[in-house]
């Protein structure tokens, strides 16, 4: 079927499908009619090279032939099992998330990172709950973070600009500052319980009373907040802090998982052993919706008891469905067979190197930053005072960037002023002379500010 016989794709764009942020949104008008590899085509035969994958989720990249035939086959051969019930390709990828995660881990099905995350939200508390420890439910979480779209998951997000419309959001959610070494640089000598952060981590666990705290939820590093790098061993302080408060450790590996930061998982990278991993976008590459929740075995043996209401009471239709299970086996088989994980760790060191060469000494960079393929660039009004760049010019990089067929993403929290950072996160498999035209077109729209 040819879609565009007879039909006004741009009019009817404008008449019936509500983007997105529609109206703020400069990308609105964008219809995309194909992708492969790391680039888009628009309905006018207009190519762009995609450096965020989609929303920093198309890891293996666009029109992977493999995966299309994995969904099709599973698709004729058993399209729906609820997961009341098991099929082979659930069973199968609960297998492969908890050897990747290297340890013994038991692995919940939802479609969405949000979903992870309410999933991850109502496993704490109820685990409490079977535990007798009746008092914990709080979830602590940090300004900057996004978690998600939900009551719960918005509630965890620490950006208020994305919430105060639909206030009030769930309750007993309490938040805390991020580290941030560019802005507010933290040394902590031998011990993480010395880094500010998480001394604040701390204060709030203990004022809060540790006896009400369920979790504390981080991502390895904040991403949609704009990839703000933490010290190298915050996160092993967050671990030790949850430890002495008897709280469990969420870490929220949406973005970060499957080769993002050069490993399977963010964690990874940091040498901690979360209680519960959420995770969704690489998972599948966004060839099919597909989130987890994995939860340390303990955990889930607390659920175990047989007790009428000692179960996880907590289902959803589409979750782990056969295609979208075997979509993601797939396409984690062809991260491992083509080295996925180690070419983003190779190229992502590159990148940010010639990203620091041709603009790191430009008079409105203040920041380049990242880890893997995923990459910060900071951009201030003045290097010394650090002043966030006035948004409109942001805008106009990325409206010159697009232009010149080049995609790359906006992200900060504009509350805070902090609207000023631009991402990179292309497919993990992009080649040389993609990552240079990446460099060469970002170059010159910085410069032609
Ligand atoms: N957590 C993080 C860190 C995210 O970046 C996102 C989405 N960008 C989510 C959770 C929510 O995922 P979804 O949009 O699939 O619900």
């Amino acid at each position: 079927m040819n879609l565009q016989v007879g039909t006004n794709l741009t009019q009817k764009d404008e008449q019936f499908l509500w983007h997105a942020m529609k109206a703020y949104n400069p990308d609105a008008t964008m219809i995309i009619e194909k992708a492969e590899g790391s680039w888009l085509t628009d309905i006018n035969g207009k190519r762009y090279l995609d450096a965020m994958s989609g929303l920093w989720c198309v890891n293996v990249g666009y029109g992977n032939q493999e995966i299309a035939n994995a969904a099709y086959e599973q698709l004729l051969k058993n399209n729906y099992t609820p997961l009341s019930m098991s099929h082979p390709s659930a069973i199968l990828l609960a297998e492969k998330i908890s050897e990747m995660l290297g340890d013994d881990y038991v692995v919940f099905f939802s479609n969405s990172g949000s979903e992870a995350n309410e999933t991850a939200f109502k496993i704490a508390r109820q685990y409490f709950q079977q535990k007798g420890e009746y008092s914990r439910y709080k979830i602590v979480s940090r300004y900057r973070a996004y978690h998600g779209n939900t009551m719960g998951a918005l509630a965890a997000t620490g950006q208020a600009e994305r919430k105060y419309k639909y206030e009030p959001l769930a309750p007993g959610f309490l938040h805390v500052k991020a580290p941030d070494q560019y802005r507010f640089p933290e040394e902590s000598g031998d011990n993480p319980l010395e880094l500010s952060s998480v001394k604040a981590i701390d204060e709030v666990m203990t004022w809060e009373y540790s006896d009400t705290i369920a979790a504390m939820i981080v991502e390895p590093i904040i991403t949609g907040g704009g990839v703000i790098m933490p010290p190298d061993d915050y996160l092993q302080g967050v671990q030790q802090v949850c430890q002495k408060h008897g709280a469990l450790l969420i870490v929220d590996e949406v973005i970060c998982g499957f080769g993002r930061t050069g490993k399977a998982f963010g964690h990874q990278n940091y040498g901690v052993k979360p209680d519960i991993v959420t995770m969704a976008k690489g998972l599948t590459s966004a060839y099919m919706p597909l989130s987890a929740t994995a939860v340390r075995r303990e955990i889930y043996e607390a659920f175990m008891s047989n007790g009428q209401y000692d179960f996880f009471r907590h289902v959803n239709t589409f979750g782990g469905s056969p295609a979208a299970c075997a979509v993601a086996l797939k396409n984690l088989e062809i991260m491992e067979r083509e080295n996925l994980f180690n070419r983003s760790v190779e190229m992502g060191a590159v990148l940010l190197k010639e990203l620091e060469g041709k603009l790191g000494a430009h008079p409105n960079v203040g920041n380049i930053r990242g880890k893997g393929l995923l990459i910060g660039i900071e951009l201030v009004a003045d290097r010394n005072t650090k002043e966030p760049l006035d948004v409109a010019a942001v805008n106009d990089i990325i409206a010159h960037c697009k232009n010149n067929g080049l995609i790359v993403g906006k992200n900060g929290v504009t509350v805070a002023g902090y609207n000023n950072v631009l991402t990179l996160s292309p497919p993990l498999n992009i080649s040389l002379e993609e990552k240079d035209l990446i460099v060469s077109k970002l170059t010159e729209a910085i410069e032609a500010q």
